[in-house]
């Protein structure tokens, strides 16, 4: 695991990154990985001295199967309190099967499908305080129902989920469109959470960033075409 800022740790599970932040009031996740992972989330824990039961929330930015894999077990197992946004809660609930988009990713869907679970708290509001602290905004186009996470700590951490990418040079890419819902909604919201404040960010998909981080955010939305 590799500590962002104080308290604010990355675990990659594989291809997809899962975020732990340590807070007065227990261990946040912000998703949860690929399915069958989590003993690796629970090594991640141990690696900082907690275990499952410190686990008090899990904040969830969508529903694709490499975010919330492993949120049914872990939910069961520490009690923690799960959130996400009411557009995408049908299918983590089971409700409604996932709408998968292009061939590869709904054959690996086939294989790897994350256990439902029932939500605690759903997100409606387009921003919202789900916990002392973390900032919700809703940022469809990679899903309908994609939030986003602001930590307010250390001048700002952004958990940007699928909505962005990390670039291997630092760079801002955009979020695996390929299997977006509408990926031009998903570069306005970009461009929302550019008008946002933040050093860091980190993402679902690929590598963090700090250092004034929303400027790459700014940079970014300023490229998009208008219309
Ligand atoms: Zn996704
Ligand atoms: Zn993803």
């Amino acid at each position: 695991m590799r500590e962002i800022v104080d308290g604010v740790f990355e675990l990659g599970l594989g291809f997809v990154n899962v975020h732990l932040v340590v807070t007065d009031d227990g261990v946040v996740l912000i998703d949860t990985g690929l399915p069958r992972r989590s003993k690796q989330i629970e090594r991640g824990l141990r690696e900082i001295r907690k275990q499952i039961g410190d686990v008090r929330t899990v904040l969830l930015t969508h529903n694709h199967f490499d975010h919330i894999g492993n949120v049914a077990d872990l939910r069961q197992r520490s009690g923690a309190r799960v959130f996400a946004h009411a557009a995408d809660a049908p299918v983590i609930t089971g409700a409604i099967r996932p709408e998968v988009k292009g061939l590869l990713p709904r054959l690996i869907g086939k294989v790897m499908t994350a256990e439902p679970t029932k939500i605690d708290q759903l997100i409606t509001a387009d921003e919202s305080e789900p916990i002392p602290g973390f900032t919700a905004v809703h940022t469809p186009g990679h899903t309908r129902g994609h939030v986003s996470y602001l930590l307010d700590r250390a001048g700002g951490v952004l958990f940007a989920g699928d909505t962005a990418g990390g670039g291997k040079d630092g760079t801002l890419v955009s979020g695996p469109k390929q299997v977006s819902a509408d990926p031009a909604e998903q570069d306005r919201s970009v461009a929302k959470l550019a008008t946002h404040n933040f050093e860091h960010a980190v993402f679902g998909h690929g590598r963090a960033m700090s250092g004034r981080a929303v400027e790459r955010f700014r940079e970014y939305a300023s490229a998009l075409p208008k219309d």
